[in-house]
């Protein structure tokens, strides 16, 4: 079978067009602190000034928006609980559309809350994830709603690729890119975009040590499952789902390394960001940050672009760590 090649770069363009009414651009600063560090000039793209917190609106809106006018008035769903489930229900109240987010009865009242705050209609489905997907794909069937994938999806990827054509725009000299890897729409969407105008710009992934479902999967070359974890990075956990079609490829082409994060490593990255750069985080935004941190990445590049994905974690956790090591915080004075 003669598999025709998805046109990504085209469709991040299209992208960009789509989404407009609902993704201003977002900002691009840099980082003193890091750059003075690394001897490079390091910046952040913060993805956290969307309106929803997270990258994750430009996938859903770029996706939800490339419906027909039939297949949106039979609404969208789906069973995601963090950022992508705030963008679906956010997208779809703005276009006044129907969107179920299923959920399983073991999913903490704090995610509930925040997805009704963005509009969305809950369904309480069984209590595993699996349970929730189930249900998903009943509505599908019975009812035709969408489902909005959370990064296996050419227009999600593409979606999240226009991240790659806002920073080509702000930063033409841009030499090096890190970018917090789970599921992968986000690498491969912003590498497909600058690898498409400059091939020599290095993407680097990051993600969780112990539970990368990406790392592993790239390693064998076929979609496997890893036991997930308690970190703060909660926003990378997740398998890439046994039937990948696009990212798993997309990411073995686009990415030139990966690092993986033990988790006193994320946590000292979210703590950088939080404390030093006065950047409201969540864990998984903060990995490239650590990664640098860490000394992990080799750069060979002058010009550094970290990828803040998003903010919507809680940090209770770092506030008390910070009142803790008082004696760091002495000889940091000295
Ligand atoms: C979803 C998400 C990621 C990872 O994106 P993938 O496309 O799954 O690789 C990183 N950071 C945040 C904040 C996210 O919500």
């Amino acid at each position: 079978m003669v598999q025709s090649e998805p046109k990504i770069p085209k469709k991040i363009w299209q992208a960009r067009q789509r989404i407009q009414p609902f993704v201003q651009k977002t900002p691009l600063i840099p980082s003193t602190i890091l750059s003075n560090l690394t001897n490079k000039k390091v910046y952040f793209k913060l993805e956290t000034a969307n309106a929803i917190g997270a990258f994750k609106l430009r996938g859903a809106a770029n996706k939800i928006l490339s419906l027909s006018k039939e297949e949106q008035s039979k609404g969208v769903t789906t069973f995601s609980t963090g950022n992508h489930g705030l963008a679906v229900s956010y997208v779809a109240k703005a276009l006044g559309l129907k969107a179920v987010v299923c959920v399983s009865n073991r999913v903490p009242q704090e995610k509930i809350d925040a997805l009704a705050q963005f509009g969305a209609e809950l369904e309480i489905a069984g209590d595993s994830q699996d349970d929730a997907g189930e249900r998903c794909r009943e509505l599908e069937s019975k009812y035709g709603m969408t489902i909005v994938p959370p990064f296996d999806d050419q227009e999600v990827i593409a979606g999240q690729g226009t991240i790659g054509l806002e920073l080509l725009n702000d930063l033409p000299q841009v030499d090096h890119c890190i970018i917090p890897l789970s599921g992968g729409g986000l690498l491969a969407g912003i590498g497909a975009a600058i690898k498409s105008v400059d091939p020599d710009v290095r993407i680097s992934g990051v993600s969780i040590k112990g539970a990368s479902a990406m790392s592993e999967s790239l390693k064998k070359g076929y979609p496997v499952d890893v036991a997930e974890t308690d970190t703060l990075a909660d926003s990378l956990l997740g398998g890439i789902g046994a039937h990948n079609q696009y990212t798993l490829r997309m990411v073995r082409e686009v990415m030139d390394d990966l690092h993986l994060l033990t988790e006193p490593e994320i946590r000292r990255g979210m703590s950088h960001m939080v404390f030093k750069e006065q950047v409201m985080v969540e864990g998984a935004a903060a990995v490239g940050t650590a990664a640098l941190l860490e000394e992990k990445l080799e750069q060979p590049g002058e010009s550094i672009v970290l990828i803040v994905s998003g903010k919507n974690g809680d940090i209770s956790a770092l506030r008390e760590e910070q009142d803790q090591p008082l004696e760091d915080k002495k000889g940091a004075c000295l």
